[in-house]
């Protein structure tokens, strides 16, 4: 399922491995073993480095494509398209470019990261940076013939560059990127605001009419989880039971607006199971 026009379902499934999962017998087997519990969807976390070797990427497309299971990444966390430092900003553009590779290998469709720091710079400065650099990944992946979108997240923290307003300047400026909405991160971002369903339905419409000519609904990347924020926003991630997030609600928002996609679920590993369960269940009867 590589780089689709749109999807004609929503896709629900974890982040990252499972700690049930047969992991030692290489991610072709995770997800083979997702599609057992049920689900059509796998995040692979490449956030430390991209550990998946080509030869186990054929195993995780071949059974993508088997089960239905559709599959996205995350990149690393060290990228910074607007650090001050020239080298960052190129190391950053070459990590998102290594794990766009490796998963569109895997028969993924988007390679998802937070672009950029704000530091102390206004959100103009660091949009126009961060679309420029966006700009440059498109132009490699593009020359090495690699399909898959860009992802930029919504963000969990202020200090961190990726608004809904600022990924819709981004997502407009360069041709293959979409937003991942982490929906968490909404809702820690603006310390427990943005928790219901008129404020979802506003926030759907908002991207719809938002982002041009892209079908973005039908295309949509998203994050969820229960999350513990402050006055900074973001914390951690908390299980869905001890987190204040309106769950059902979103999905209703999330069904209403004939969202169809990826939804991938980042509950700690713990609890990892039940919350995929939970926001299955949640959907289908929303
Ligand atoms: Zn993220």
């Amino acid at each position: 399922m590589v780089f689709p026009n749109t999807f004609d379902k929503l896709h629900i499934g974890p982040s990252g491995n499972p700690a049930e999962a047969p992991l030692n017998e290489g991610s072709g087997a995770v997800v083979e073993w997702c599609a057992d519990q049920g689900w059509d969807n796998f995040e692979l976390a490449f956030v430390h480095q991209v550990y998946l070797s080509e030869k186990e990427a054929e195993k995780v497309a071949a059974a993508s494509k088997k089960r239905g299971v559709a599959i996205s990444c995350h990149g690393s966390y060290y990228v910074n398209m607007a650090s001050k430092e020239k080298k960052k900003v190129d190391d950053s553009r070459s990590r998102i470019v290594q794990a766009a590779k490796r998963i569109m290998q895997a028969g993924g469709h988007s390679v998802v990261y937070h672009s950029a720091f704000n530091e102390d710079r206004d959100s103009t400065e660091v949009t126009a940076l961060v679309v420029e650099q966006t700009k440059l990944v498109e132009a490699e992946l593009k020359a090495k013939d690699i399909r898959v979108w860009l992802r930029p997240e919504l963000t969990g923290k202020p200090v961190q560059h990726g608004s809904i307003e600022e990924l819709i300047k981004v997502c407009n400026a360069v041709e293959t990127a979409l937003p991942c909405i982490d929906w968490a991160h909404q809702h820690a971002r603006f310390g427990g605001g943005w928790n219901s369903y008129d404020e979802w339905c506003e926030l759907l419409d908002k991207l719809a009419r938002g982002i041009r000519n892209k079908n973005v609904l039908q295309r949509m990347h998203m994050h969820v989880s229960g999350i513990e924020y402050g006055p900074k926003g973001e914390k951690k991630h908390l299980p869905l039971v001890t987190s204040d997030l309106r769950y059902k609600e979103l999905m209703q928002a999330l069904k209403q607006a004939g969202v169809c996609g990826t939804l991938v679920v980042e509950a700690p590993r713990e609890c990892l199971i039940e919350d995929v369960d939970r926001f299955r269940d949640a959907w289908e009867k929303a």
